[in-house]
């Protein structure tokens, strides 16, 4: 499923593990920590090798770790991408504490570390929606609408595919993009 903007620029769903599939920059779902997890992270880790976490190891000494609603760039070792974004996602605390700022905050800033960097695709997982606990219908209209925002203005992204491991976190993904597609025809 797929939406269209102008400049030819395109969002997509997709199903499936985000590791496999080539992109400029693959977004991670990380931890303040930079330290490595389960879930997404687990699995870009086991698929990229040790050389991504040699890199956060000298980015967790110099600057101590990453903020909530934050991402920093590595290289993508055996992943088939130029960059991993790692993004801290907030963990859901009722919704209460600034979570959907935060994670608004993740895409945009993705959005913009890509343009930066010239990059014309990047791909992200459902950040936040695993351990992390963000209802995933709120989770996906957040993230779908900051970045259609962002293919709306000035970038060099010509592809944003959200890579979604589980058929209920696909769907609701594709419900949201569904009303965003709405709301555009209004
Ligand atoms: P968080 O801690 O931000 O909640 P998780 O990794 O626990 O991150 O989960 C975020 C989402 O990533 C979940 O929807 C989970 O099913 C999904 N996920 C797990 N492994 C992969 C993978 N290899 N590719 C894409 N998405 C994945």
């Amino acid at each position: 499923m797929e939406k269209e903007f102008p400049g030819g620029r395109t969002l997509k769903l997709v199903g499936g593990d985000i590791t496999k599939l080539a992109a400029e920059a693959i977004v991670n779902a990380a931890n303040a920590g930079l330290r490595g997890g389960g879930g997404v992270d687990g699995a870009i880790h086991r698929a990229g090798g040790p050389e991504i976490m040699r890199e956060l190891d000298g980015i967790r000494a110099a600057e101590g770790g990453c903020p909530t609603g934050s991402a920093v760039a590595t290289t993508a070792g055996k992943l088939p991408a130029r960059y991993i974004f790692h993004a801290v996602g907030p963990i859901f605390r009722g919704g209460g504490q600034g979570e959907a700022e935060a994670l608004a905050s993740c895409y945009a800033v993705c959005m913009k570390m890509a343009s930066e960097r010239a990059l014309r695709s990047i791909s992200f997982p459902s950040i936040s929606t695993g351990v992390y606990g963000y209802p995933v219908e709120q989770a996906a209209r957040i993230a779908l609408t900051t970045v259609a925002r962002a293919l709306e203005a000035d970038t060099t992204v010509e592809t944003a595919t959200f890579v979604l491991f589980d058929e209920a976190t696909f769907q609701a993904y594709r419900r949201a993009l569904a009303g965003l597609h709405a709301q555009s025809l209004e």
